[in-house]
């Protein structure tokens, strides 16, 4: 078992959670190394009930206390990477080197971006527009206490994105943990109780439809954030629509399609993939997980892929030669091993992988599939290190069934011609397109999705601004 903080944060103090305990498991064993008790229903009221106190105060002081407050956090977040590290690697089964190296800096730069932004939010003007009135002022206030849902994959990366620009606009929060990897957000919210004044963030753990569903039903939350599944999406909205109308931003599932033209750098494009399809075992929103390639180059880059995807190292998130670790539970791994199963039954191509390794912990094969444009495994999120590779015989095609999907998160085009690829991404309704690349992020670019992916966006001064309401304060001459 890990020694690691089990108590939920309200009011910038830690007490056991008085509802039932919720195991956490080390994926890459498949063995329980904590129990985290649930918040009661009475904890988590009076989660929302101090936030809603603190809000009268943080939401009161100047940006530049708060920047400074997040500027802070970001030092602290420096200063126990390692202790953060181990945490978070630990609960989601990431090799170590990834989650201290790249995720730790991110969750940080992500604090000390919204530091800077918030002393640049760019709504407030003023202006003479009626006779009779000296002045209209518009400018952004916060919105109040925001209940955020965070999920599994990057539980501190995530949770990230969703308290510092938040909290950078002056509102307060009440963040739901994923039950599966409530480890590492107590562990940061040991930095927020020596920064933060009590109440400003607070940490309540335990299941979706029973903590989850209380907090976002909760009369005195002005707004619902989720990252998570389209299904969990759709119990936000109705919760949205209870006994107080509430705001809502919504990041939800993703299914990224990959266009390939005839002419695209195959090199590139599998070096890319390597890492833009396999992260964290696929289990990434934006993982590079359907590739529709023009039919003259299908074999190439199919034979290409198999290679690689044959030759990706996967195991203890300790080892430092390891690619990606296990799925985060077993019920996730069957989920997996279910959709591709049924694309074997169903007659497509099992070209590499496809099938659960006899090692311990959670862990699932890469895998390749040759696929037809219809099938489930094209159409559906797998969440899992299974891409497919679909032959298309004009690149039309696979544009008008990528816009055609449900989702709308990420996507990315391979052309070694730029007005070519800048066609296609003109073309495609996703969020985030990139070119000749996949999967890079920039804290001041928005990341969002579009149809059944979501609203609203995270990262840069457009989530900010998504956390305040605008207003207009009219002065009588
Ligand atoms: P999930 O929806 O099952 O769980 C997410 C969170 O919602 C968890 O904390 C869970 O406890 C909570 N929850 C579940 N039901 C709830 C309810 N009725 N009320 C309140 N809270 C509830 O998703 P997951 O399995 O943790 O995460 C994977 C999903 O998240 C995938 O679909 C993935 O694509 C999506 N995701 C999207 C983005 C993005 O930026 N768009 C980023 C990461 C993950």
């Amino acid at each position: 078992m890990t020694d690691a903080d089990t108590r939920l944060f309200i009011n910038g103090a830690f007490e056991a959670g008085d509802g039932a305990p919720e195991p956490v498991f080390d994926p890459a064993r498949g063995v329980q190394v904590a129990a985290v008790a649930s918040a009661s229903a009475a904890q988590i009221d009076r989660a929302v009930v101090v936030a809603e106190t603190a809000f009268a105060g943080w939401s009161r002081t100047m940006p530049k206390e708060r920047s400074r407050a997040l500027l802070r956090i970001a030092d602290a977040i420096e200063h126990q990477t390692t202790e953060l590290a181990a945490i978070e690697s630990l609960a989601t089964g990431k090799p170590l080197r990834y989650v201290a190296g790249g995720e730790l800096a991110n969750v940080a730069d992500v604090f000390r971006f919204y530091a800077g932004a918030v002393r640049n939010v760019p709504a407030t003007a003023s202006g003479h527009y009626r006779s009779g009135t000296l002045s209209s002022i518009m400018r952004r206030d916060p919105v109040g206490v925001v209940a955020q849902i965070a999920p599994w994959n990057y539980p501190l990366l995530m949770a990230a994105w969703k308290i510092a620009p938040a909290i950078a606009a002056g509102n307060t929060v009440v963040i739901k943990p994923s039950e599966h990897t409530p480890l590492s957000l107590l562990a940061l919210a040991r930095i927020f109780a020596d920064i933060l004044p009590p109440g400003v963030v607070n940490v309540v753990c335990g299941t979706g439809p029973d903590v989850g569903q209380r907090l976002i039903s909760h009369d005195r939350v002005r707004m619902i954030s989720l990252t998570g599944d389209i299904r969990t999406g759709r119990a936000v909205l109705q919760a949205a629509a209870g006994a107080t109308i509430k705001r809502t931003h919504l990041e939800l599932g993703g299914k990224a399609p990959v266009i390939v033209c005839a002419d695209a750098d195959l090199d590139r494009l599998v070096e890319t993939l390597r890492e833009a399809s396999f992260y964290n075992a696929g289990q990434d929103c934006t993982a590079a997980c359907r590739i529709f390639v023009d039919r003259t180059v299908f074999q190439d880059l199919a034979d290409r892929m198999a290679t690689m995807v044959s030759s990706l190292v996967y195991g203890a998130p300790s080892r430092n030669d390891v690619e990606f670790g296990p799925l985060i539970t077993a019920r996730q791994r069957e989920r997996v091993a279910g959709f591709v199963d049924r694309a074997r039954m169903a007659g497509c191509d099992i070209i590499a992988g496809g099938a659960i390794p006899t090692m311990e912990g959670f862990y699932y094969q890469p895998t390749l599939v040759a696929a037809p444009i219809e099938a489930e495994i094209v159409q559906k999120e797998v969440f899992g290190p299974v891409v497919s590779i679909t032959a298309v015989d004009a690149i039309d095609e696979a544009l008008n069934w990528a816009n055609a999907s449900e989702y709308g998160l990420a996507s990315s085009v391979w052309s070694r011609d730029a007005s070519v690829a800048m066609r296609i991404a003109d073309r495609l309704a996703y969020g985030v397109t990139w070119i000749n690349t996949h999967g890079s992020m920039a804290t001041e670019m928005p990341h969002g999705g579009m149809r059944n992916s979501g609203y609203g966006s995270d990262l840069s001064m457009q989530s900010l601004i998504d956390y305040t309401q605008v207003r207009h304060i009219m002065t009588s001459a």
